[in-house]
């Protein structure tokens, strides 16, 4: 529209720019009500044993229903919300809307959630964590929280002695998304994570049958035994993603083929069945 030919493809970039900046600018401030305005909720995924299918837990996901645009996507607010520094509120009413639902679950069903790196590098957040188990009721074991690679890249910013405190409550901690960011295997000896997760572009690529990321994948599983961790593949779709992973040693599972993230009363349902019954419904 703007190619008048003397202001060249600055012009002809601007104007959609704009509208980005401008979009993000409405969404902003759409978010920062979104907390007091109750439009956020939890949806709950279920995590099986690779084994028997049998459910071990759910990760927390994060939804935002706006007014006019629907369901936001976490992938899209998520990192708004992190340059806003809202996450730090909103990642506080996650923590503690997880940990009240899963006290209603029975004993062994574990709550995943996830933790942004802007939150970690605040040691006030140790005292929120022990006091949302406190509220809940909920025992610290049932808890695990999902970190990111990204959480080492900034040095001393203290996040790495705000994860000890929190393992010295009793809490879980897994690390998302592995292999997407800079890894470094250093901190997988520092810190005692439970479980790596397995990243699902692994598991895609694996699927279809491309050398390196079973390599990688391989690579993970025996390096997450020898350090006596857990390994959870992410996104399995198919009944041949499942039989794959499990033939690499994965020790659990997340992803459509087992569950989506389900509503809150679908998610205690599930919970609530027997590890025979929900393995057989898996
Ligand atoms: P994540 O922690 O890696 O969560 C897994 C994502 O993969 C979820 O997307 C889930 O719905 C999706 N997924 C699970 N199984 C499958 C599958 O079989 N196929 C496909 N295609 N996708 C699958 P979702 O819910 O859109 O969340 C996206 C990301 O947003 C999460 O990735 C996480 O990084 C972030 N997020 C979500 N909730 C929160 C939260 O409460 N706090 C923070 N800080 N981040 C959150
Ligand atoms: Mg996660
Ligand atoms: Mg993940
Ligand atoms: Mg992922």
């Amino acid at each position: 529209r703007s190619k008048d030919g003397g202001g060249g493809a600055f012009n002809t970039y601007e104007p959609q720019l704009h509208v980005k900046a401008e979009e993000r600018r409405v969404l902003e401030m759409a978010l920062r009500q979104a907390l007091e305005k109750g439009e956020l909720h939890l949806e709950y995924q279920p995590v099986v044993a690779a084994g028997t299918g049998g459910l071990t837990g759910f990760e927390a996901l994060l939804r935002w229903t706006h007014p006019e645009l629907g369901v936001v996507s976490p992938a899209k607010f998520v990192p708004l919300a992190e340059d806003a520094r809202l996450i730090v509120p909103m990642g506080e009413w996650v923590l503690r809307s997880a940990c009240a639902e899963a006290a209603q679950w029975p004993h062994p069903i574990r709550v995943a959630v996830n933790v942004s790196p802007e939150q970690l590098h605040n040691p006030a957040f140790v005292s929120v964590v022990a006091s949302a188990l406190a509220n809940s009721g909920l025992p610290a074991e049932r808890l695990e929280l999902e970190v990111t690679e990204g959480v080492f890249m900034r040095e001393g910013t203290g996040a790495v002695q705000v994860l000890e405190r929190i393992l010295d409550l009793g809490v879980r901690l897994s690390l998302d998304d592995f292999g997407t960011g800079y890894s470094s295997l250093g901190y997988l000896a520092r810190t005692r994570f439970s479980t790596i997760k397995v990243d699902r572009s692994f598991v895609q690529g694996a699927s279809k049958g491309q050398p390196e990321p079973i390599a990688i994948i391989r690579a993970v599983v025996a390096l997450a035994q020898s350090l006596g961790m857990a390994t959870t593949a992410e996104g399995v779709e198919t009944e041949q993603e499942h039989a794959m992973i499990q033939e690499l040693g994965c020790t659990k599972v997340q992803g459509y083929y087992f569950g989506r993230p389900l509503p809150v009363a679908e998610a205690r349902a599930l919970a609530g069945r027997k590890w025979g019954e929900s393995s057989a419904a898996a």
